[in-house]
């Protein structure tokens, strides 16, 4: 186990180089299962950094741009395989940086490499469309074309989907980038790019400058030569990013929070239900944009319902990811774990009741991480702040409802629109579940997490501003239309006049 003494400096790469901070400065990431053990130092990048960065990558992009897409997916292709022969390894790091436990973090690694993988297949599509022209001997087309250098700054719960979510659509494309990952797991980034350089990616296409929000986010939001940001995060940060882009009219994606929610019907296998909110609930310690904070029962099985859920998540066992046997690791740092206990002491103030957990776990095997008991409110109303705010962490809210058309209210009550799940057999409530509930994302019989790389990802409202991630919706956000005319027919010919 590294100490502080011990633990490797990672630099930040920047035009092909690994280079120190023009700051000189170091922070250190800490495995949140264990602080004493130092994951390394990491740069404390400020605005030259960043300056330096782009620079890098406004260079690069004169000739990754005319490089042909199927060749820029060959890269892409081969850092996908080298993903593939480093997976058990990467996943470790990202557990050990990160908290969450093994299996996830080896989905975590997956998705990068399906992602890197769909986005090789790119390469020889990126299919624009022809169409006949109103006029003769002319002929019409649009081609995507690339835009330049794209910011993209990303957050700590999925270390290496989300820079890959947004990496892999922006090369295969003809972008440039610099990325900013978040300040607590900078590793797992570090091994996607260390990839893609293996793979044979030109200097200066990637860069990555590493450090907090204000000091190397920031500059890198505001840049007048990157005219793409991609952000994922909170949404009180979202607000920030899309303010510093506007001025520029950017292309900018956003994002961000979620307060998503699993209906059980009364007709639903409460089999499949508990098993959908527990792993909705508590997977990845709650601290997933999908999780499933909200659970809507009704009333006919509301009692049986939380009798076995309940039951089920005292049973969860909490710990440090790398152990097989642990099912939920701790909240990824200090703060986090504070946000848990004051939405904990919010709960129980709002009379919502207590039914498990609600309390930090710091005794024993827990005592050197933020860790925190998987926690269940019941007889939650759905206009209390733990059933209407983002709590990014171990807690669940039940909510009983008495029908169908209350429960899509409490579903869209809230000022989020990422992910919702109904749990019933009955296929016309199926459907008109899936018509009304106003979100992104809607599952049938499965809970609120567990999105595929081909489909697009995205929510509505305060979760995001329109665009999606992943699938040809990624390829859509990374390009610019240009419509090309071609008229052969040797005179002027003038649209919507000369053929009416
Ligand atoms: P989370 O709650 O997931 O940490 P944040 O929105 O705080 O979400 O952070 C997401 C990303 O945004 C991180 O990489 C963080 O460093 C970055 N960030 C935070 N503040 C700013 C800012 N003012 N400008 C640009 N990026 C920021």
């Amino acid at each position: 186990m590294a100490t502080a003494a011990s633990a490797r400096v990672y630099n930040n790469f920047i035009g092909g180089e690994w280079v120190d901070s023009k700051s000189g400065k170091t922070y250190e990431n800490r495995n949140p299962a264990n602080t004493d053990e130092v994951i390394g130092h990491f740069v404390a990048s400020n605005e030259a950094d960043v300056n330096a960065a782009v620079d890098a990558a406004k260079e690069a992009y004169k000739s990754w741009r005319l490089v042909p897409a199927p060749k820029r997916a060959e890269i892409l292709y081969r850092a996908a395989e080298i993903l593939v022969q480093r997976k058990e390894e990467y996943s470790k790091d990202m557990t050990r940086e990160m908290g969450k436990v093994l299996a996830e973090t080896r989905g975590d690694v997956q998705e990068a490499i399906d992602m890197t993988y769909y986005m090789a297949g790119e390469g020889r599509r990126l299919f624009g469309q022809t169409t006949p022209s109103e006029l003769p001997n002319k002929f019409a087309m649009s081609v995507r074309q690339s835009v330049g250098v794209c910011g993209l700054i990303t957050p700590w719960n999925f270390p290496m989907a989300i820079p890959s979510w947004k990496m892999a659509p922006a090369l295969v494309a003809g972008n440039t980038v610099v990325l900013k990952p978040a300040e607590d797991t900078p590793l797992s980034s570090y091994h996607y790019v260390q990839a893609l350089v293996e793979a044979g990616l030109p200097k200066g296409v990637v860069n990555i400058v590493s450090g907090d929000g204000p000091d190397a986010g920031a500059p890198l939001s505001k840049h007048k030569d990157v005219p793409v940001m991609s952000f994922t995060g909170s949404s009180a940060v979202g607000r920030i990013i899309a303010s510093a882009c506007a001025p520029d009219f950017k292309h900018v994606s956003l994002e961000m929070g979620g307060k998503n929610i699993i209906i059980v019907m009364d007709d639903a296998n409460l089999d499949l239900a508990i098993d959908g909110a527990v792993w909705g609930g508590f997977g990845t310690t709650g601290q997933r944009c999908t999780a499933a904070s909200r659970v809507a029962v009704h009333k006919k099985v509301y009692g049986e319902f939380v009798k076995r859920f309940v039951e089920r998540v005292k049973t969860l066992r909490v710990g440090d990811g790398l152990d097989p046997k642990i099912e939920m690791g701790p909240c990824i740092n200090e703060q986090q774990l504070n946000t848990v206990m004051s939405y904990v002491e919010i709960g129980k103030k709002e009379n919502a009741k207590l039914l498990t957990g609600g309390n930090r776990l710091n005794s024993g095997a827990h005592a050197k991480g933020w860790f925190h008991e998987p926690t269940v409110f019941g007889d939650v109303d759905a206009k209390m702040r733990v059933a209407q705010e983002e709590i990014f962490g171990p807690v669940v809210s039940v909510i009983p409802f008495d029908g169908f058309d209350e429960a899509i209210s409490i579903a869209n009550g809230v000022a989020y629109g990422l992910s919702a799940s109904i749990y019933t057999k009955n296929v016309n409530q199926a459907f008109a579940a899936m018509r009304d509930l106003y979100t992104g994302i809607v599952y049938v019989n499965a809970p609120t997490i567990g999105a595929e790389t081909h489909m697009p990802f995205g929510g509505t409202k305060q979760t995001g501003n329109g665009h999606r991630e992943a699938a040809g919706a990624a390829i859509d956000f990374f390009t610019e239309w240009k419509t090309l005319y071609i008229d052969y027919s040797d005179k002027l010919q003038r649209a919507q006049i000369d053929n009416n």
